[in-house]
């Protein structure tokens, strides 16, 4: 007996030297750390496993770098065009997240929705554990975590009136995004040409020192043909996948 899904998706291969994508503190301490989904119960310390967060926040702000230079108004990450004192939250080339939304919907609306519509991309979850560790793992990605431990000191002495440290990555990962339905070449074209920018900003913290800048190695549209059996109880998983360059081509062409 099996059952089995056949979509699209983009895999895309990529590294960072380093990157603080950290979103919590530890209880207690003055540690940014990353987000535990696993305590690593059986492998020890060095198992933990984390989730990568903010890839879908970096897409989204690609998106909208990429079409104000283009001179194409998107919706702004914000839903809001002021703050409650007044301050002008939204910068000339967007209108609030939604508000395109059914009559004009703009192009990165069609492909991330808003509260009022559902994305159809599925960003799949980045789990990642120490490459400290020997053996593989299906549930999570092995890559380089440490802490960068940092001080801060008295204005001209050497005393520190505060230490902190931020837990940080490095090295190569993959990301998947699914296509939970089909899209236009021209939505295609939008998509991977946001991906490829993604580069040019930067992830989570420390942005300005060092930290944050993403290397795309690949960059492949895919068909995949997900089959799942169960024999006796044990349930097995096998993908196959087929990239679809031609159709990544004329995407790239067509926005
Ligand atoms: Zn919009």
């Amino acid at each position: 007996m099996n059952v089995s899904r056949n979509f699209k998706r983009i895999k895309i291969t990529a590294k960072t030297a380093i990157a603080k994508p950290g979103n919590g503190q530890i209880g207690g301490g003055n540690t940014k750390n990353l987000l535990l989904v696993h305590n690593g119960r059986g492998y020890g310390r060095e198992g933990k496993r984390y989730l990568v967060k903010g890839l879908r926040g970096l897409l989204n702000h690609s998106m909208m770098e990429l079409a104000k230079q283009k001179g194409i108004e998107v919706c702004h990450s914000s839903d809001k065009k002021e703050t409650q004192t007044g301050e002008k939250l939204l910068p000339d080339a967007f209108h609030p997240n939604g508000s395109c939304y059914p009559e004009e919907e703009c192009i990165r609306h069609r492909l991330m929705g808003s509260m009022k519509k559902q994305s159809v991309l599925r960003f799949e979850p980045v789990v990642i554990v120490s490459d400290n560790i020997t053996g593989e793992f299906e549930d999570a990605q092995k890559i380089h975590i440490a802490t960068d431990k940092r001080n801060a000191l008295v204005q001209g002495t050497k005393r520190s009136i505060q230490d902190f440290g931020e837990r940080y990555i490095a090295g190569e990962f993959t990301y998947s995004i699914e296509l939970l339905k089909e899209i236009s070449l021209e939505e295609m074209g939008f998509l991977l040409k946001s991906i490829l920018y993604m580069p040019e900003l930067r992830w989570g913290a420390s942005g300005n020192n060092g930290a944050g800048k993403l290397e795309l190695e690949e960059v492949n549209l895919q068909e995949v043909m997900r089959t799942r059996t169960v024999k006796k109880g044990k349930v097995s998983e096998k993908e196959n996948e087929k990239n679809l360059w031609k159709q990544m081509e004329e995407g790239l062409k067509a926005w």
